[in-house]
């Protein structure tokens, strides 16, 4: 390993995913002066919508929230696939200047913060020769989502060793693949399995989708009829706002009614999975959860896919647990036994905050766990510093586009003034501690223990709410008594807020 020469920036984006590219769009229209580069561990830019290459592979949620603000959709499908999302990225990176900006097989590895040289000295690891560069910069910025990219998880299945077909993670999926004419076992319930499930049963003998508990389902129109009404009458950037309205107001009654209502909620599902599938279909085992809907993540399955394959006998779903693999398949604890050619571990994801960057603050290293989010998008005590991060209950776009009008704000604010640090931190003793996410989800639940905190009051209070969060983090003061800004280098001591 060696060092390479050291280069200023004003900005430092780490991530060229939606994200990153969106950040990137904010930071050109808004200061278009500053200095900026993406630095991006992989070889393309896209992230979950380049590394994800499954069958079916698509959104859960709309295009229309989960585009961005900016740049309409304006494809007839709503709820699309990963190609066009992808393309999609790549078109607004490309219109934008911004590719030219992309440094790819750049793994940012730490990051130390120095309050004398008010600025961040950042470690970059080269993917391909493993050499280690260094850069500063006045902003770090990750937009690195949100779980490991290396690995998915799987469980431990006693016997998966002795199994004599094969095993495939849908985060590592063989492009060669062929699976025509084969068995295939589905494991999972989230909205990786039922995407594989519908799209697989197209070419497969059979496909089973093997579940522990069942997960809430409901079906959306793949072309949103609204938009497609008002695109005949309308430009599409007038109809791109109006839906997106819509979908924004539609999805966060949805959700507040779930959380208030669960019973009215879970009638509301129950009686579309009704409709959807033969008479006699047992929905109590297979669609009927333990948990309230939005406790964990509800699926969306386009026009019925998944129960457009079940009705059709090309796919079926059996609610069991797994007592171990055989050389055939799979022996369920029913004592049920399940032949499968390929089994599909659509188990989940491996959380990783910031990317896995190593932060550190005049050489210390924030214990990230106890610290707290400032308005889901900046620490405490972590100074000149963002990292984005969606909503878990609506698209993840509508909070990423937020957080970079946030960033391009504040950074403004601190150019105006002459301020070259800002930090949040939190004053007030009577802000009480709570855990950033509330996902009963086992994802969730085996990595919160690693993930900084909420607090009980704004402007620690994560916010899932799109609407709350405009006039937070679009209209909110900048100084607002938590946010600390200070001038001059050597300046370590936290400046009094300025009123606003
Ligand atoms: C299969 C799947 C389907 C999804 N569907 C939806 C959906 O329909 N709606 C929705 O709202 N959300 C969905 N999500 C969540 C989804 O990840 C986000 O919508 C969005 O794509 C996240 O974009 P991002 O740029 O923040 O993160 P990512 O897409 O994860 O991109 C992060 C990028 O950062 C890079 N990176 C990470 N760490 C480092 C580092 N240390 N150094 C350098 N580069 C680094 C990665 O290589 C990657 O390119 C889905 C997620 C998955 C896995």
């Amino acid at each position: 390993m060696t060092e390479g020469s050291s280069e200023h920036l004003d900005v430092l984006i780490v991530g060229a995913g939606l994200s990153g590219i969106g950040a990137a769009w904010h930071l050109r229209d808004r200061l278009p002066g500053k200095s900026y580069a993406i630095l991006e561990a992989r070889e393309d830019l896209g992230g979950t919508w380049d590394l994800f290459r499954y069958p079916g592979i698509r959104s859960d949620s709309d295009m229309h929230t989960l585009g961005y603000r900016f740049k309409p959709w304006t494809r007839s499908k709503t709820i699309t696939d990963g190609a066009s999302i992808l393309e999609y990225v790549r078109e607004t990176a490309r219109e934008n200047g911004i590719d030219e900006r992309i440094r790819y097989r750049r793994r940012v590895v730490g990051a130390q913060w120095s309050s004398s040289e008010a600025r961040w000295s950042v470690e970059v690891e080269q993917t391909d020769t493993g050499e280690i560069e260094r850069l500063t910069c006045d902003f770090l910025w990750t937009c690195s989502g949100y779980y490991r990219y290396d690995e998915g998880y799987t469980p431990e299945f006693e016997g998966i060793e002795g199994f004599g077909g094969t095993v495939i993670h849908p985060q590592h999926w063989p492009e060669d693949l062929d699976y025509a004419g084969k068995r295939v076992v589905v494991i999972g319930s989230g909205a990786t399995a039922v995407t594989l499930v519908p799209a697989m049963a197209e070419q497969a003998a059979q496909v089973t989708m093997l579940q522990r508990s069942p997960t809430y389902i409901a079906s959306l129109p793949a072309a949103d009829p609204i938009a497609k009404a008002l695109r005949r009458v309308l430009p599409d950037r007038a109809v791109y706002p109006l839906v997106r309205w819509k979908n924004v107001l539609l999805q966060s009654v949805f959700f507040h009614l779930s959380r208030r209502r669960p019973g009215m909620i879970k009638r509301f599902i129950r009686r579309g999975v009704e409709r959807a599938l033969p008479p006699g279909y047992d929905i109590d085992t297979h669609f009927t959860p333990r948990y309230n809907p939005w406790d964990q993540r509800l699926c969306l399955v386009p026009d019925g896919d998944l129960f457009a394959a079940i009705s059709a006998g090309r796919a079926e779903v059996v609610t069991d647990r797994i007592a171990r693999f055989n050389e055939r398949g799979i022996e369920l604890e029913s004592g049920r036994e399940l032949e499968a050619d390929i089994v599909v571990t659509a188990t989940g994801l491996n959380l990783l905050f910031l990317g896995g960057i190593k932060l550190s603050v005049d050489g210390e290293e924030p214990d990230i766990p106890r610290a707290m989010t400032y308005k889901g998008m900046m620490l405490s005590g972590v100074p000149n510093f963002a990292f984005t991060v969606g909503y878990t209950n609506a698209s993840w776009t509508l909070k990423a586009d937020l957080v970079s009008e946030y960033v391009c704000r504040l950074l403004g604010h601190m150019d105006a003034h002459g301020y070259s640090r800002c930090v949040p931190e939190v004053s007030d003793p009577s802000i009480v501690e709570q855990p950033l996410l509330d996902f009963t989800s086992g994802y969730v639940q085996r990595s919160l223990h690693e993930f900084p905190k909420q607090g009980s009051r704004e402007p620690w209070k994560l916010r899932q709410n799109y609407v709350i969060d405009i006039r937070s983090i679009r209209r909110g003061a900048l100084d607002d008594g938590s946010m600390r800004f200070s001038s001059g280098a050597s300046e370590t001591r936290p400046a009094d807020p300025v009123a606003v």
